[in-house]
């Protein structure tokens, strides 16, 4: 035992007294065109990590309703990477459009039914049942989150699916928020209600959020749906930030973007992820 330390010492002497000639015999000689000198200011990357992060001027687009087989699914997953995909848990193909998705490099989100004003909105009574409602516990909320995310493998954030009325009720967005938080997933806010408080309370709560800014395929027409497009990306140039966009998995929304995207890059925006665009937004 004290040989082996005793030995262990010495060859530890050895490597060091190696390196201390080493340096003291052959000092690296710098190359007088490369070698900064102190008075030269740091290298940039150093520079970079001082600032803070400039804001990412881009749009980030959602399309909505994945998981029910609909028309358009395969060409819009073949849609740059960077459009997040929400897929809504109860569908046939929910897990198969996350796998699907994230395959191809988007980002899933788990695609929230919540309970919407007008109860005709939300189908059968069969789909009813699907709906997180404002008349549930919370511990009810927060086991049918959990069970849904299990149906959306991957998802790294939820939206919510209707829910001009849910996103309203303080002690329903509460629950949501708390298990976002506590799962680690962003918090995008829909937007389906000028009252939903789904992203101020996040915010409130230090959760990764954004918001919908606007939806770009009401009117299922190419000339509109490119000219909702256009007129987000004319918000993010106003405001010099970044800006979220909701679309649906449907062949005339994808066709707009694919046309719209030259358009997009012509004006000096990009097409962002959505951890992106949040992780660059302040929080707080
Ligand atoms: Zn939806």
């Amino acid at each position: 035992m004290a040989v082996a330390i005793l030995l262990g010492a010495l060859a530890f002497n050895v490597v060091m007294g190696r390196n201390a000639s080493y340096r003291s015999k052959s000092p690296p000689v710098p190359s007088p065109l490369t070698a900064p000198s102190p008075a030269q200011p740091l290298p940039p990357s150093r520079n970079i990590t001082l600032q803070p992060p400039k804001p990412t001027l881009g749009l980030a687009i959602i399309l909505d309703d994945f998981g029910w087989g609909a028309e358009g699914t395969a060409a819009a997953l073949k849609l740059p990477p960077e459009v997040t995909v929400a897929v809504l848990p109860t569908g046939p193909t929910a897990s198969r459009d996350a796998n699907a998705a994230i395959a191809s490099g988007h980002e899933v989100l788990l695609h929230l039914p919540l309970e919407p004003v007008s109860k005709d909105k939300m189908g059968s009574e069969k789909g009813r049942e699907d709906f997180i409602t404002t008349d549930m516990s919370d511990q009810e909320i927060e086991e049918r989150i959990q069970m849904y995310l299990k149906s959306v493998p991957g998802a790294i954030g939820l939206n919510n699916h209707m829910g001009s009325k849910a996103t309203t009720d303080p002690r329903l967005v509460q629950v949501i928020v708390k298990a976002a938080e506590r799962l680690g997933i962003i918090v995008v806010d829909s937007r389906t209600s000028p009252k939903s408080i789904l992203y101020r309370y996040a915010l409130q709560a230090g959760a990764r959020a954004g918001q919908n800014e606007l939806f770009i395929d009401n009117v299922k027409r190419l000339d509109q749906v490119k000219a909702r497009l256009r007129e987000a990306s004319g918000i993010a140039r106003k405001k010099g930030k970044g800006v979220i966009v909701i679309g649906h998995v449907h062949p005339v929304t994808v066709q707009a973007i694919k046309e719209f995207l030259p358009e997009l890059e012509r004006d000096g925006l990009r097409l962002v992820s959505l951890s992106r665009l949040i992780s660059g937004k302040k929080v707080g």
